[in-house]
């Protein structure tokens, strides 16, 4: 429903889906069943394209758009690779960063030569970011971080990764954690940090690390916002981070969905295609209806953001509502496939194994539910 776009976000978005299907979804195919990273070649040709500054502002470099324009993208790149529609994003809290930063960051993340990763999960500290254990001491003009995170996904691949960590143990939950820009050699962990892979099941083409800060050094001129509110530079730019989600969600959706509807059209069983029996049918016409009434769920959310309106609960909605629809819909374009989607041969098992994963990371389904619920009860603080 292409017809509520402007013709320059139909233009984006089509420079988007012809990189995503020419170039992305070979790769992806190639790539994923063998657990392989990402080429740094696509992230270069992303590069090219603007992705990595659809969210920077114009003076340093970026294309100064919004959040629809970023979603639209984005939908595109998970629809070949989940993985590829997760690289694009800027840095969470990019709003926080100090001039002096801005400049030094935002120019080399908009030409994708500044990647990120962020490191705030902990072994204890999931949807309850707020207890966080990691340490950060003050020694003259560094801050020294030690302790154990959970979770980074690639810590290794990244220029950067953004650590939450404790700068004041006596403050209670929220308050007195700060954040920190960790500036790291692109192919390795930083000075200071080891790690290992934890073995998950899905989100290929980047590794997701357990990592271990030992005595790890950072100039102070790399902390983000205030000392102590390190916790409200993560939460901030959380619609967005929640819009990005749901259209992860629903590229990966629509990847099962064409990929099924193809598959229907090819394979014969009783003399007929199976896109000629009814149950197939109806079931592609379920799928098509749930997508696309995600997507404009989401189309509203990032309307609301880009107008500069307050949605936390409407962001809420759309991340909860895409990824519980990717994860049906994925699941449905699996059994459309029989025996086939469940091989590495097909492309649909990946979708199905990343669907699964927008319902557990950004905020479980559980979480948003309860952001929700506290709106409809008059508890949430906005
Ligand atoms: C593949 C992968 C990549 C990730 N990448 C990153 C990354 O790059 N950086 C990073 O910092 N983190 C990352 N995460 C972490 C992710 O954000 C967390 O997994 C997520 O926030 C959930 O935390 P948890 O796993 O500790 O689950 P828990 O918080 O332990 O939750 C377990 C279950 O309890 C439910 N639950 C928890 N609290 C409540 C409540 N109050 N009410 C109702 N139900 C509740 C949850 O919904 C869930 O079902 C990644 C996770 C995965 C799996």
């Amino acid at each position: 429903m292409s017809a509520v776009l402007t013709e320059e976000q139909k233009l984006i978005q089509q420079t988007a889906r012809d990189f995503a299907m020419r170039e992305v979804l070979p790769a992806a195919n190639a790539l994923d069943p063998e657990r392989k990273d990402i080429p740094l070649s696509l992230i270069q040709r992303a590069a090219e394209l603007g992705f990595f500054g659809l969210l920077i502002p114009e003076e340093y470099g970026g294309l100064g758009l919004g959040c629809l324009e970023y979603c639209l993208v984005t939908e595109e790149l998970s629809r070949a690779w989940m993985s590829m529609g997760s690289i694009i994003r800027p840095m969470i809290g990019m709003q926080a960063l100090s001039p002096e930063q801005r400049q030094r960051y935002l120019p080399r993340m908009a030409r994708g030569e500044a990647l990120g990763a962020f490191a705030f999960s902990e072994p204890n500290a999931g949807s309850d970011l707020s207890n966080i254990q990691c340490r950060a001491r003050r020694e003259g003009d560094e801050w020294v971080i030690t302790g154990n995170k959970y979770w980074c996904t690639f810590a290794d691949g990244a220029d950067y990764i953004l650590v939450l960590a404790r700068t004041d143990p006596s403050a209670q939950r929220h308050r007195g954690i700060s954040a920190f820009i960790v500036d790291k050699p692109r192919g390795s962990l930083p000075p200071g940090v080891s790690g290992a892979p934890i073995p998950k099941i899905g989100y290929f083409g980047w590794k997701t690390w357990e990592l271990a800060f030992d005595g790890c050094r950072v100039p102070a001129a790399n902390m983000v916002g205030e000392e102590g509110k390190g916790f409200y530079v993560a939460t901030s730019g959380l619609e967005v981070a929640r819009a990005h989600t749901a259209a992860r969600a629903i590229g990966l959706a629509r990847g099962a969905l064409e990929d099924a509807t193809a598959y229907a059209r090819e394979r014969v069983q009783f003399g007929h295609s199976l896109s000629e029996f009814q149950a197939i049918r109806f079931k592609l016409a379920r799928m098509a209806t749930e997508i696309e009434a995600a997507r404009q769920l989401l189309y509203f959310v990032c309307r609301l953001i880009d107008t500069g309106e307050r949605c936390d609960k409407e962001a809420a909605m759309a991340k909860l509502q895409a990824t519980e629809m990717a994860e049906r819909v994925t699941s449905e374009a699996l059994q459309i496939h029989g025996g086939a989607g469940y091989t590495t041969l097909h492309a649909v098992e990946r979708y199905w194994r990343d669907a699964r994963l927008t319902k557990i990371f950004e905020g479980t389904s559980e979480i948003q539910m309860r952001i929700i619920s506290d709106h409809l009860l008059g508890r949430n603080r906005a």
